[in-house]
């Protein structure tokens, strides 16, 4: 019997995996895809998931193939808004790391258990002493038992654990375009916010950054086409958009995080818009703070601290579902007179103090996870 049966070796089940293991516990990860997922998503680990991730030894190996940004900019109208410091943050790493995701997995992959690959789980059964798991792949049905088993399957693999429609789900209508592009620039994150809408453009290794448009409220027929378009308008650049994808944006946040002895971290339990960055670091967290706790588990008997853990957890889920709703509304198109209200306020707003408060919650420096980072 497995001590902890980890659902899903995205970047979440993986954190937990490598710290779990950096703790002397080694998990059982289970994986529905046979190969790696190369698609391009998280780019931005903050520093509260930095300071997280230091015991299993990924801190560094994702440093080293980071960029660290230490200023971010909103910008309109080619004209500077406000600052935005990482690099006053009081903090180990008063910087945002980022890298590709595939990056950020692969890092994860290296330091976590082996990953069996093809299996996808299909249902649990609890006894009082231990989960007995279902799963499909290439042996065909199996069943295996863990003392304690993690879903971290991302909103794929939700069903597992949660009734249908037991997590409320709302559907913004906003589309984006984006795209990882080689752009001149330096390691500061911009934020364009144009009348036209917003557009993102955060550095990434080797020279390359992310670019991120609002594209509207309907569906996007050409993204490179509307991406050409949408950066020569608001920005007047001028880049290679034939790899531009286009994403939607959705909101969910389950009304808890475990049943007995199946506990839910990462996308599975919650998401939260893109815009902003912290999906995947929520995850992180939910993972690399509950793992202490598993590693008490699985030696001894289950800590009364499970119940503050969730709770924690669902607060700073709907924290941030709340910034990320918050930064979606202001990255929207918007009439010229809006334009100027929305640039107006921000450089008053931004200038004052609530520019070292907007640092400190886009940095994630309210997540109960960063005390002490
Ligand atoms: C365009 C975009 C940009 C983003 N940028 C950022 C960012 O900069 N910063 C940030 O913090 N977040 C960002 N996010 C969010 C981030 O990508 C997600 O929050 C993150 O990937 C969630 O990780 P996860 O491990 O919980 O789930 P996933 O990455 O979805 O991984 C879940 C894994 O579980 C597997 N699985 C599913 N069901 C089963 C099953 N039944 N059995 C076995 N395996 C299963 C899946 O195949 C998958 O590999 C972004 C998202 C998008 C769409």
């Amino acid at each position: 019997m497995a001590d902890v049966l980890i659902v899903g070796a995205g970047p979440v089940g993986l954190a937990l995996g490598a710290d779990l293991r950096a703790r002397g516990i080694d998990a059982t990860i289970l994986e529905r895809r046979s190969e790696l997922d190369a698609g391009t998503r998280a780019i931005g680990i903050h520093s509260p998931s930095l300071a997280h991730l230091e015991l299993s030894g990924a801190t560094d190996a994702l440093l080293a193939r980071a960029v660290r940004i230490r200023r971010g900019e909103a910008r309109a109208d080619g004209r500077m808004l406000a600052a935005i410091r990482f690099d006053r943050l009081r903090a180990r790493h008063p910087y945002v790391a980022a890298l590709p995701q595939a990056d950020t997995v692969d890092v994860l992959t290296r330091l976590a258990p082996p990953v069996e690959r093809g299996v996808r789980v299909t249902g649990f059964r609890e006894d009082g002493s231990s989960v007995t798991v279902r799963a499909t792949g290439p042996d065909g049905e199996t069943e295996r038992r863990a003392r304690v088993v993690v879903v971290a399957s991302g909103w794929a693999g939700r069903e597992l654990v949660y009734r249908p429609g037991a997590v409320r789900t709302r559907h913004y209508p906003d589309r984006y375009a984006m795209v990882d592009v080689a752009v001149p620039g330096d390691a500061t994150a911009l934020v364009h916010l144009e009348r036209g809408g917003v557009v993102e453009s955060f550095p990434l290794p080797d020279g390359r950054r992310r670019l991120v448009a609002w594209a509207g409220t309907s569906d996007v027929p050409d993204a490179a086409e509307f991406l050409r378009t949408a950066l020569a308008e608001r920005l007047r650049l001028d880049v290679d958009t034939s790899d531009a994808s286009t994403f939607r944006v959705r909101r969910a946040v389950a009304p808890a995080l475990r049943r007995g002895r199946v506990l839910v971290v990462g996308d599975a339990a919650h998401e939260v818009s893109p815009i902003g960055g912290q999906g995947m670091n929520l995850g992180l967290l939910d993972a690399l703070t509950l793992s202490p706790l598993l590693s008490e588990w699985v030696r001894g008997h289950e800590p009364d601290e499970v119940a503050a853990w969730e709770r924690r957890r669902l607060a700073s889920a709907r924290h941030a579902a709340r910034l990320a709703f918050l930064n979606t509304m202001l990255g929207r198109g918007v009439s010229t007179v809006g334009h100027g209200i929305r640039s107006a306020s921000l450089r008053a707003l931004l200038r004052g103090p609530g520019g070292a408060v907007f640092t400190r919650a886009y940095a994630m420096g309210f997540d109960a996870a960063a005390r002490g980072s």
